[in-house]
């Protein structure tokens, strides 16, 4: 079987996470596997780049950066190619070339002061393209041959910096021609995770976290037998393990119940990774690579049909809730339309949408990074409303969205009441509240503040703590 790996920051956040996660390639190679790697930049190092092209970008451009990184990837190297200086100092090399470019990029933005979206891409990528040759130098000194991949050789993207979207023809017919060669000869190719190119081959990222992405993109792409995503915990859990103590690991679940809570907040998914899976009906499967005994979480069509109900509970923070609102709304018509094409104009993404029946109010939820440009383009565009009293007020409110999960849950009665008896007794005001249709997910608006509590009463009123009872 083909199976295409992905190792988070934290996966290959040193040298000995590094080798490590070569041991859990070459062993899946060694069981007769073929095997491609996504990696990840090393941890933190993304959230490095981006902060030195903000300060560059201001006119400072600090050489420290481009050393604090050279250092961070030569000690792995040196670790990890222990007693083979060639191979050592060709991967040096191939380090310095990326940091001589990184530079370049820098001190250029902090000449010119202006960060576009293309620009940030190009120096935010550069984290995947310095940890895959590590990570492909470590699975050769674990004994099979291995050769680090660009992505922008391989996957191909629409133009949108910053968020690309994947263009699935051209990045099948690059995948085959650049990996099938390296697979058939019996290497382990290392593809940097996050970036891809647009067709005319200018460098492009996923979005953040956006290495899982790039997984299932690939495994869609090669017609992998399953996409494996290890990661620093034992798969996809009943809640953030962060913010939930008692949060349990799921065996399985399905592909919608997946994206829906990557979509709500689970970090631990990037929120589009199921779709090119889900698309080829590719299982992946969520790994632990601190605890690889554990057999983490599986992906598939049918999930747990056992287990009823809510399986599992997010948060999505930084979300602002803009609300329109005013007595005169009742039965004019074309309000909502037109707040919603001025949203679609911002190419905001709406994570919500709740409309009292009384019609004096609709709200929704964006992401507080978008939210001042749209409430300002919404008073522009809702002027004459405003004027007549129609609308009385455009607001917004930083908030967070708590998510109820489970295919389930449909035709499970009681399950609202137990969401606001919960919640009511925690002291936890609601402001707003959608259910979907496909009844896969509750979701509330609550104040910022709340959001761990309300996580943490619907885990418990839920007792996912507790093994579920299997249910016919
Ligand atoms: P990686 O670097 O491997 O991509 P991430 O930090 O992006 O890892 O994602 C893993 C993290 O996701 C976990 O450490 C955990 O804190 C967080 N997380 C949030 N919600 C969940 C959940 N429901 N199940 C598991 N992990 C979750
Ligand atoms: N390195 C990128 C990030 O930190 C992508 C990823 O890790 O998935 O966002
Ligand atoms: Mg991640």
């Amino acid at each position: 079987m083909l199976i295409v790996m992905k190792f988070g920051g934290t996966s290959v956040g040193s040298a000995e996470r590094i080798a490590e996660a070569a041991r859990l390639a070459v062993d899946a190679a060694g069981k007769g596997h073929r095997v491609v790697v996504v990696t990840s930049a090393m941890s933190k190092v993304t959230d490095l780049l981006v902060d030195a092209a903000h300060t560059a970008s201001r006119g400072k451009w600090d050489p420290a950066v481009r050393q604090q990184l050279l250092e961070r990837h030569r000690q792995a190297v040196e670790t990890l190619c222990a007693g083979n200086a060639a191979d050592r100092d060709q991967v040096i090399a191939q380090i310095e070339t990326q940091l001589d470019r990184f530079e370049k990029l820098c001190f250029g933005l902090s000449m010119v002061h202006e960060l576009t979206p293309r620009l940030l891409d190009a120096i935010s990528g550069t984290g995947e393209l310095l940890a895959a040759p590590l990570v492909a130098a470590a699975i050769r000194a674990a004994g099979r041959p291995s050769s680090p991949v660009d992505a922008t050789e391989v996957i191909v993207t629409t133009e949108q910096f910053g968020g690309a979207e994947p263009l699935p023809e051209p990045t099948a017919a690059k995948a085959a021609a650049r990996l099938h060669p390296l697979i058939e000869r019996g290497e382990i190719p290392v593809v940097t995770g996050f970036i891809g190119a647009t067709a005319d081959g200018v460098l492009t990222t996923l979005g953040r976290g956006g290495s899982d992405y790039s997984a299932s993109i690939l495994g869609a792409a090669l017609d992998a037998g399953e996409v494996w995503i290890w990661t620093d915990v034992n798969g996809v859990m009943t809640a953030n393990p962060s913010e939930v103590a008692d949060a349990r690991s799921m065996a399985e679940i399905s592909y919608s119940e997946a994206s829906e809570l990557a979509y709500y907040g689970a970090k631990v998914l990037h929120y589009k990774t199921i779709l090119p899976a889900f698309r080829k009906r590719i299982p992946v499967r969520i790994l632990n690579s601190f605890n690889p005994a554990h057999p983490g979480t599986r992906v598939s069509v049918e999930g747990d049909t056992s287990t009823p109900g809510v399986k599992a509970v997010t948060s999505i923070r930084k979300v602002s809730l803009i609300a329109i609102s005013g007595t005169g709304m009742q039965g004019i018509p074309g309000i909502v339309a037109k707040a919603f094409d001025v949203v679609a104009e911002q190419q905001a993404n709406v994570l919500m949408i709740s409309q009292a029946s009384s019609e004096n109010n609709i709200c929704f939820v964006i992401s507080s990074s978008e939210a001042p440009r749209v409430v300002r383009a919404l008073r522009t565009a809702l002027e004459v409303e405003l004027l007549r009293g129609h609308i009385e007020e455009i607001a917004d409110q930083a908030v967070a969205v708590v998510a109820a999960v489970g295919d389930r849950m449909r035709g499970t009665p009681g399950i609202a009441a137990t969401v606001f008896g919960a919640l009511g007794s925690s002291g936890i005001n609601v402001i707003a509240i959608s259910q979907g249709s496909s009844e896969r997910n509750i979701s509330l608006v609550v104040g910022e503040d709340h959001a761990a509590e309300a996580v943490r009463a619907l885990h418990r009123a839920f007792h996912l703590d507790r093994a579920p009872v299997p249910v016919g």
